[in-house]
């Protein structure tokens, strides 16, 4: 007998379709997949994104939130925008976000798009 409820399996498509939601495409980079999942959710005052990036495709690198909150995202994932990483094509905020230009598995360093935010104090 098969005791699994439609409630249960309406729960489990719906679990499937978030999990497919947070994803990251093949070769995405952290940078292009946190702003990705930032316009689809926005940002909930953590580093959720950045964590979710890095437990699926680079599990290792556990020091991931303390090389970005010393870039002066320590607190959440939009920070990444404002303090670490600028589009590297200056008018791109106005536009679709492109593309990502792809980095290989298990790196958490930004691809091409990406340029380190340099602030002069
Ligand atoms: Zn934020
Ligand atoms: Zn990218």
């Amino acid at each position: 007998m098969n005791t699994t409820s439609i409630a249960d399996v309406a729960e489990q498509i719906v679990q499937d379709t978030v999990s497919a939601m947070v994803q990251p495409n093949a070769g995405e980079c952290l940078a292009c997949y946190v702003l990705r999942q930032l316009n689809t959710f926005g940002c909930d005052g953590s580093h959720r994104f950045s964590r979710a990036f890095r437990d699926l495709t680079a599990p290792r690198a556990t020091s991931l939130e303390v090389r970005l909150a010393s870039m002066g995202a320590c607190c959440c994932d939009c920070e990444i925008y404002m303090n670490a990483y600028e589009s590297a094509q200056r008018d791109w905020e106005s536009r679709p976000q492109p593309p990502c230009c792809g980095v290989r598995l298990g790196s958490t360093q930004p691809c091409g798009n990406w340029v380190r935010i340099r602030r002069y104090y």
